[in-house]
């Protein structure tokens, strides 16, 4: 794996370098990202943290092995545009945090013109950055994710455990995120179980369990775009069976 390359496996002082930035967002993610470190005592001693603008006072952007990215980046906004060029130079691997980074989130329901800030009109998800694209390996779902995900997932790099990864690989391409998808990936081809996960990965109940016929419920109104449901979904990765030909 780049970030870990033999001599730093040789190098018992090796520490991985983590940063979290913060673009347009509730810094929700943020919070969650650091509400995991309650967990993570064990594995201090393996990752420092460079730069967070919640945690750190340094203003520059230091290099770093992983940038954890929150939010969605603003078009109209000089220090966002600055921001993004930066993690560019100095971050090599990027991950995207929670629906915003990932796939836009609440961010897709902004029509601009809102206070305190009208001129800030159009927000784009970290994962379809062209700029730092080649660099985001990794989006995680949710709004905000769960800490313990997070944990995990910061295992999983340090170990390199690409099973484990590869989920949340798949995640950067994907522009499927709303509830309606899992009417349309999942339930309208047939693959529910009715397991009830969605629901209870929904952190809006814009999804819930319609228990007279086993199946989920969508209110579309209430969705903010997380992909929560559909990475919580054990049936959403599933293609299609091809009919075999002879
Ligand atoms: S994904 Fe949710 S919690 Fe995270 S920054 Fe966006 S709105 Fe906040
Ligand atoms: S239905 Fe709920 S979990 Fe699914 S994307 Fe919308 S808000 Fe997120
Ligand atoms: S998580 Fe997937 S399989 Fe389970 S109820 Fe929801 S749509 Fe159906």
């Amino acid at each position: 794996m780049f970030y870990r390359d033999k001599l730093s496996f040789e190098d018992e002082e090796f520490k991985l370098k983590v940063g979290f930035l913060h673009f347009s967002s509730c810094s929700g993610c943020q919070v969650a990202f650091f509400d995991m470190f309650e967990e993570a005592v064990e594995i201090l001693d393996t990752v420092e943290l460079v730069y967070s603008n919640m945690l750190t006072k340094r203003r520059d952007l230091p290099r770093m092995d992983v940038a954890f990215v929150e939010g969605a980046l603003c078009i109209e906004d000089p220090h966002h545009l600055h921001l993004v060029k930066e993690l560019q130079k100095k971050a090599k691997l990027i991950v995207a945090v929670g629906g915003c980074a990932s796939f836009g989130g609440v961010r897709r329901l902004s029509c601009g013109n809102q206070l305190p800030q009208p001129q800030h009109q159009s927000f784009v998800p970290i994962t379809e950055v062209d700029l730092v694209k080649p660099k985001v390996k990794y989006a995680i779902p949710g709004c905000p994710p769960n800490p313990s995900l997070l944990y995990s997932f910061l295992l999983a790099l340090l170990e390199i455990n690409e099973d484990f990864l590869l989920p949340f690989e798949l995640m950067t391409f994907s522009t499927r995120a709303s509830g309606m998808d899992i009417f349309v990936e999942v339930v309208n081809k047939g693959f529910c179980v009715g397991c009830g996960t969605c629901s209870t990965a929904c952190p809006t109940r814009a999804i819930t369990y319609n228990y007279e016929c086993s199946r989920p419920a969508f209110n579309p109104g209430l969705c903010v775009y997380c992909g929560s449901c559909l990475a919580a979904c054990p049936q959403s990765f599933k293609p299609y069976p091809q009919p075999t030909y002879t």
